[in-house]
């Protein structure tokens, strides 16, 4: 079977991660973690959301980490920025690419947001204007692609539908968000597909929750059904704050662990995110899920004489 050679990679804990830690993280560890992230080879980090800092207080100090990060070039450094003010914002401080978001169902977004998905998207056409009078590109997220808590199944119609509205209104980039990781690999092939072939011109990425572990078997499917955009969250940082139970993002480096034993080339240095990975562990002061941290990638042995010295991988 022929899957893609090469995927893109993209780091979401700086936002997706640390926007629900309870201790506010010292804005220089934001800096310095995003600084170590760049030297991964990860295409793209979601650095921060200008959004009401009563709302995510975490992120209240979005304009400062834009400006202390250091850029290197080729990465691309990304926010949400949910409304016109927040996008205001986020151009100010130069972002690479604007995120905004809705949700596939209409009780996760009145949950999320407090408002319908066509109110949402009404609010949206303003920001795509102002970012493109920029030139800078906006993605539109749909959290819940795969599953609701409040509405289970999402038909793949709604979904296509979403993401139809968004590139009739200029978007280009539509992210899939198993926000609740309620999708199994038959539903995330079927929805990833139908996308793909409705929208051929629409860029489609991933992002995908290990919620019930089916996280990796999901990012597969994906990958069959010619998905080539993926993120995660070093360690499995993080979750959404807003979907009842919902936790568990996918973590980055078992991820391109898995995709580089399958042949898929990532371009990112997996021994330097493990170690951005343990990084994360030590700033949120706690253990975090992800697997290959643990027990080592598959490509480093040992000898027999080493392990009888006492030696592991
Ligand atoms: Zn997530």
């Amino acid at each position: 079977m022929a899957l893609p050679k090469r995927v893109v990679i993209e780091e979401d804990s700086p936002r997706d991660g640390f926007q629900i830690e309870p201790r506010p993280i010292p804005t220089e560890e934001k800096i310095a973690f995003i600084d170590q992230l760049s030297e991964t080879g990860v295409a793209e980090i979601q650095c921060t959301a200008f959004v009401h800092p009563k709302r995510v207080p975490q992120m209240a100090d979005a304009e400062a980490v834009m400006a202390g990060i250091r850029r290197r070039p080729g990465v691309r450094y990304t926010a949400i920025a949910p409304n016109l003010k927040g996008a205001e914002r986020a151009l100010a401080a130069g972002v690479d690419k604007l995120i905004v978001f809705l949700s596939a169902t209409e009780s996760h977004n009145r949950a999320n947001v407090q408002m319908s998905r066509e109110e949402s998207l009404r609010g949206f056409e303003p920001v795509v204007r102002l970012a493109r009078d920029r030139g800078v590109p906006v993605r539109g997220s749909i959290s819940c692609s795969f599953g609701c808590r409040f509405e289970g199944r999402v038909p793949a119609d709604e979904v296509v539908r979403l993401a139809r509205a968004y590139w009739d209104m200029g978007v280009q980039e539509v992210n899939l968000s198993d926000t609740t990781g309620m999708g199994n690999p038959v539903l995330v092939g079927d929805v990833v597909a139908r996308v793909m072939a409705a929208l051929p011109r629409t860029t489609i990425s991933i992002h995908l929750h290990n919620t019930t572990n089916t996280g990796f078997a999901n990012a597969y499917a994906a990958l069959q059904a010619g998905a080539i955009h993926f993120s995660g969250s070093v360690g499995g940082l993080g979750g959404c704050p807003f979907a009842p139970k919902a936790t568990g993002n996918i973590p980055t480096e078992d991820l391109v662990h898995m995709f580089e034993e399958m042949g898929v080339q990532t371009g990112v240095d997996l021994e330097r995110l493990i170690e951005c990975a343990r990084l994360a562990e030590r700033i949120v002061g706690r253990e975090l899920p992800g697997q290959v941290m643990k027990a080592g990638v598959n490509w480093r042995l040992v000898s027999l004489e080493e392990w009888q010295r006492g030696c592991r991988p």
